[in-house]
């Protein structure tokens, strides 16, 4: 337990005129600053230990990988309020620099748990994959609802913020950038 954010959570709750004796409320601040403490377990850390071991592309096809519709939760940096959707995104593989999909995903929650912004996100992803396994293009492509704007009183619901990074070979070549975006679009509304 991490006395210190228990004790700031109760300040800082009492300070916005909550009444933390009663009922249902008295461990709120030790809840908060767990939930926390796993929200932000992305913080100092690197993501070089996710990839474990890669392989080989089998065919010589030089076959782009898309991973669609993997979920994540993350907190905006400026409001400390959830922004959340999914991210979608097609590599092109250095020799034997194939990562199992899961690993995605595990990539994605780890980038995810810092205070972030969306293009920063989205940027993080794509270097991460770019350095950890030599993918020689990447493009990320995350879609996010942020509730800091959708719970503001004049906020304009249904509001869906986009974001792309494109890397490597996929900056150079046009038609191998249009052939990795249309495989990313594929199934996507
Ligand atoms: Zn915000």
């Amino acid at each position: 337990m991490n006395e210190r954010a228990v004790h700031a959570m109760r300040d800082f709750l009492e300070a916005l005129g909550l009444d933390l004796t009663r009922d249902g409320m008295e461990r709120t601040p030790q809840r908060v600053a767990e939930m926390y403490e796993m929200l932000f377990d992305g913080v100092g850390k690197g993501t070089e230990d996710i990839w474990g071991e890669t392989f080989a592309v089998e065919s010589a096809a030089e076959g782009l990988i898309a991973v669609r519709h993997i979920p994540f939760y993350s907190m905006c940096e400026h409001h400390l309020v959830p922004f959340f959707g999914e991210v979608h995104l097609v590599y092109l593989p250095s020799p034997g620099g194939v990562a199992g999909f899961g690993k995605f995903a595990r990539l994605v929650d780890r980038i995810a748990h810092r205070p972030q912004l969306q293009e920063r996100m989205t940027a993080q992803i794509a270097e991460a994959i770019e350095q950890g396994l030599r993918a020689e293009g990447v493009l990320v492509m995350t879609e996010a609802r942020q509730l800091c704007m959708m719970m503001r009183k004049d906020a304009a619901q249904e509001t869906c913020t986009v974001t792309n990074a494109v890397l490597g070979r996929f900056r150079e070549n046009t038609g191998l950038r249009e052939q990795a975006m249309e495989m990313l679009l594929q199934g996507l509304t």
